[in-house]
C-alpha cells in the first residue's frame, strides 16, 4: 500500500475493485466476472444496470433533482399511494435508509402513546439477534453489545428478549410499554424466519395490550420472500413498518409506512428530512414498484428460491463437513457452514460468486429478484465447486493428522 487511506477504517473490505454490472453479473477493472448474489445486501432488487431503472432515473434527471418538502415533491404522492394500497398502511413517510425508517417507526410508536396521554410509554420490546441500523436509537434496538460499545450509554427504552420467546415477550411488558419491534426474517443476524405462529401471537399480545407491532421489512421486504412484505406469509399486519434496502434498487430509499391510527400522533412539524422523498428518489422507487407488483414478478421469485432451495439441500446432503443447514425464506437464503463461514464465502469468492456474511457462522444468498432459474443453477454449480475444495482440504488436513 502506497498511502495510507482518507476513509474511515469502519469496514473490512474484500480486494475487489468493480466497475460495471449487468443483471446478476459484477465486472473488476480488469473484466473479470462475479455472479453477484450479495446484491448490495439486498438493496439491488432487480440487479445492475435494469433498463427500466436507467430510464426513470436519466428522465428524471433531465427535470429536478431535489425540492424539499415544503413544496410537493413528484413521485411522493404516486409512491406512497401505490405503498398504501398493496399493503396495510395509510400513511408513508420517506427517508434515505433503513435506520431512518426506523428512527421514524420508533419516533411514531412513542408518539403515538404520548398523543393518547401517555408519555411514559416509550418502550419498545425487541429481539436477540436483531439490526436495526446504526444511529444511537438504532443500535439500542438492536441491543448488540459489539455496535454499542464505546458510543455512550446506550439510548434508553429497548428492552430485549430472545427470539421467538413468547413468555419472555409477555414478562417483560410493563405499564411503560410502547410497542414491539420485529424482524420477520432477521437477516444480520443470521436469516432467522420467526414461525408464522409467532408473528401471530406477537399481534394478540399488542392488540390486547394495547401496544403497537412494528415490523422491520428492511431486508425481507419488497419480493424478497416471494411475497411483496415478508409478513403476508403470516397473514398478519403490523402498525408501523420499516422499509429501505431493495425498494430503491440501488438508489438510497426508505419508508416509513403506518396506519391511519397508529400515525395520529404525527403532526405537523413532529418530524422532517431534508432529502427524504427526493424527486430521484420517488422516480426510482416507482420504477422498482412498476417491475415488482407486475402481475406474475413473485411468482417468478418463488420459483427461482425452489430452485436454490433444492439445489442447496442436495448440497447440504452431500457435503455435511461443510453445510450444517438451509435457511431463510425466498430469495433470501441462509447457509449455515459447519466450517468458518468465512472460509466458505472465501471459496466461493474464489468461484467468482458473491454472498454476504451473516451471524450464527451463516452466509447470506440474496440474489437479484430478477435471477434466472438458469443463473440460480449456474450459482449452485459455484457453491457445489467451493464446497468440493474445501471438502478435499479437510480430507487432506485430517489424513496429515493421521485421523
Ligand atoms: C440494513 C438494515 C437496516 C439498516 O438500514 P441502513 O440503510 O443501513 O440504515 C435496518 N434493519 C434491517 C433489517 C436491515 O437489514
Amino acid at each position: 500500500m502506497a498511502e495510507a487511506s482518507p476513509l474511515y477504517q469502519t469496514y473490512m473490505r474484500a480486494p475487489l475493485r468493480f466497475e460495471r454490472g449487468e443483471g446478476v453479473w459484477l465486472f473488476t477493472e480488469n473484466g473479470e466476472r462475479y455472479l453477484d448474489f450479495a446484491a448490495g445486501v439486498a438493496v439491488n432488487s432487480l440487479g445492475h444496470a435494469h433498463p427500466h431503472l436507467i430510464e426513470a432515473l436519466t428522465a428524471q434527471a433531465g427535470k429536478v433533482w431535489h425540492l424539499s418538502n415544503l413544496y410537493d415533491v413528484p413521485g411522493q404522492e404516486t409512491l406512497g399511494r401505490r405503498l398504501t394500497e398493496a399493503t396495510f398502511a395509510d400513511r408513508v413517510f420517506f427517508t434515505n435508509s433503513g435506520a431512518e425508517a426506523l428512527e421514524c417507526a420508533i419516533k411514531t410508536a412513542r408518539r403515538y402513546h404520548f398523543s393518547k396521554g401517555h408519555p411514559e410509554r416509550f418502550h419498545i420490546i425487541t429481539f436477540e439477534g436483531a439490526f436495526h441500523g446504526r444511529t444511537i436509537a438504532t443500535i439500542a434496538a438492536g441491543g448488540q453489545e459489539k455496535y454499542l460499545e464505546g458510543f455512550g450509554p446506550k439510548a434508553p427504552g429497548f428492552d430485549q428478549v430472545p427470539f421467538g420467546d413468547l413468555d419472555a415477550v409477555r414478562a417483560a411488558i410493563t405499564d411503560a410499554t410502547a410497542a414491539i419491534l420485529i424482524e420477520p426474517v432477521q437477516g444480520e443476524g443470521g436469516l432467522r424466519a420467526a414461525s408464522n405462529e409467532f408473528l401471530r401471537a406477537l399481534r394478540k399480545i399488542c392488540d390486547d395490550n394495547g401496544l403497537l407491532l412494528i415490523f422491520d421489512e428492511v431486508q425481507c421486504g419488497v419480493g424478497r420472500t416471494g411475497k411483496f412484505f415478508a409478513h403476508e406469509w403470516a397473514g398478519v399486519t403490523p402498525d408501523i413498518m420499516a422499509v429501505a434496502k431493495g425498494i430503491g434498487g440501488g438508489f438510497p430509499l426508505g419508508a416509513c409506512l403506518a396506519t391511519e391510527e397508529a400515525a395520529s400522533g404525527m403532526k405537523a412539524g413532529t418530524h422532517g428530512s431534508t432529502y427524504g422523498g427526493n424527486p430521484l428518489a420517488m422516480a426510482v422507487g416507482n420504477a422498482v414498484l412498476d417491475v415488482v407488483l407486475a402481475d406474475g414478478f413473485l411468482d417468478h421469485v418463488r420459483d427461482v428460491a425452489l430452485v436454490f432451495r433444492q439445489g442447496l439441500a442436495s448440497l447440504k446432503d452431500r457435503f455435511p463437513d461443510i453445510i450444517e443447514e438451509i435457511r431463510g425464506e425466498g430469495l433470501m437464503i441462509g447457509i449455515k457452514a459447519k466450517i468458518p463461514n468465512s472460509e466458505l464465502l472465501m471459496a466461493m469468492r474464489d468461484e467468482h460468486l458473491l454472498g454476504v456474511p451473516a451471524g450464527d457462522n451463516v452466509i447470506r444468498l440474496l440474489p437479484p429478484l430478477v435471477t434466472t432459474a438458469e443463473e440460480a443453477r449456474e450459482g449452485l454449480a459455484r457453491i457445489e465447486k467451493a464446497a468440493e475444495h474445501l471438502h478435499e482440504k479437510l480430507a487432506v488436513t485430517a489424513q496429515n493428522e493421521g485421523r
